[in-house]
């Protein structure tokens, strides 16, 4: 009877909305959390092959800076003023009218940031469903089993191709992405090198993920210089995580043959800042190869990557580190956080307990 009438009443749905585009690095005041009202059983559902899920966790990824901007040339649309972010979520299916989905799934898959979507039938066919398993929380399909783990898999097999003995420089090696590149590359027979913005970052690097060794970029005011230190013998493969200073300091300690995966640009404050290179003429000499890449051009490999990952992981081989932050009002400043380096591992928002 309680529930029935809640049904009729609606419930909270909480959303973190844009209030407007932001072209440089976007502050907490770039968002509101707005309290609205959803039905659970939605009258117009029955017919239209559309899904309602609870989100129970929503990734933050650096990449929805740039969705922020009033930009419709990349390869993803801008978000919409006024209507709540979107991104990778981990949710359970509370009524569904599509074949393949029925209430009580959990899935993975592109949400709002709110506590109940509405998910047309195109984007239903993007959702991928979650076996549950013991050994792995729900949450870990965002980060070490979902788009990030992915990107550093085929960013550096698939851009990188590591061999046994390379020798590897990471950036933002603790982050989501940085930490599975580095112990992948571990785990190929590679000497692993990360930077990260804190001490504690570096030596969660060294003493927990199994870096063979790491610095911290804010203490190093050479970075070329740094990295001549970590590397006397020159770079195999820089898998790029921020761009700018960075990558030019290891184009200038790049070796014969070298490949650079440029994965993101999280150092840019925007797409208009000019970026001076001094290095850039090692790329002939050294005979240096350079690869702008997205995830999703490997789509393919994301079945073999799972059970990779996933096996290394239950074998214990790979550790994960997490950034959990609790509830929807908390979202707007843990993203902006992952522009100052606040996270510590993979960002993520609990919205809702299982
Ligand atoms: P993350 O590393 O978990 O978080 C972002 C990190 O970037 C921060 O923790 C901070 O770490 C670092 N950072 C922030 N501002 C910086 C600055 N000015 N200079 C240097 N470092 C800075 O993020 P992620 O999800 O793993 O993403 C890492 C990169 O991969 C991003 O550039 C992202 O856009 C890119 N990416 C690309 C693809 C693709 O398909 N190409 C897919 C996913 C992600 P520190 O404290 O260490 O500075």
């Amino acid at each position: 009877m309680a529930m029935a009438m809640a049904m009729a009443m609606g419930v909270e749905n909480k959303q973190v909305l844009l209030k407007g585009y932001v072209d440089t690095i976007p502050k907490e005041s770039d968002m509101e959390v707005k309290v609205t009202q959803t039905q659970l059983n939605p009258p117009n559902l029955k017919g239209s092959a559309a899904i309602l899920l609870k989100n129970l966790y929503l990734s933050c990824d650096p990449y929805m800076r740039g969705r922020m901007r009033d930009f419709h040339g990349s390869y993803i649309p801008p978000f919409v003023p006024a209507q709540p972010l979107e991104g990778f979520g981990v949710s359970q299916v509370v009524d569904s009218d599509h074949p393949d989905f029925k209430a009580g799934d959990y899935v993975t898959g592109m949400t709002g940031w709110e506590q109940y979507t509405l998910v047309s039938p195109t984007r239903a066919q993007q959702l991928r469903k979650i076996h549950l398993d013991d050994d792995i929380p729900l949450s870990y399909h965002l980060g070490l089993l979902g788009m990030p783990g992915f990107t550093a898999y085929a960013g550096l097999f698939e851009v990188c191709c590591p061999k046994k003995g390379e020798y590897v420089f990471v950036s933002a090696a603790s982050g989501a992405v940085g930490q599975l590149v580095g112990q992948l590359a571990k785990l190929h027979g590679c000497y692993v090198v990360g930077s990260a913005g804190s001490n504690h970052k570096v030596d969660l690097l060294k003493n927990k993920l199994g870096f063979d060794d790491a610095f911290n970029y804010k203490d190093d005011p050479n970075l070329t210089a740094a990295l001549k230190r970590y590397f006397p013998q020159g770079i195999d493969i820089y898998f790029d995580n921020v761009g700018g200073d960075m990558l030019d300091a290891a184009l200038g300690n790049m070796r014969i043959f070298g490949r650079i995966a440029a994965c993101g640009m999280v150092s840019l404050n925007s797409l208009s800042d000019p970026q001076t290179m001094h290095n850039l003429y090692n790329l002939i000499p050294k005979r240096i190869k350079i690869q702008g890449f997205l995830q999703s051009d490997y789509l393919d490999s994301f079945p073999r990557f799972l059970e990779h990952v996933t096996t290394y992981y239950k074998q214990g081989k790979i550790v994960y580190i997490e950034d959990m932050n609790e509830g929807l009002e908390s979202a707007p400043s843990a993203l902006v956080g992952l522009f100052s380096g606040k996270n510590i591992g993979k960002q993520v928002i609990r919205v809702a307990h299982q």
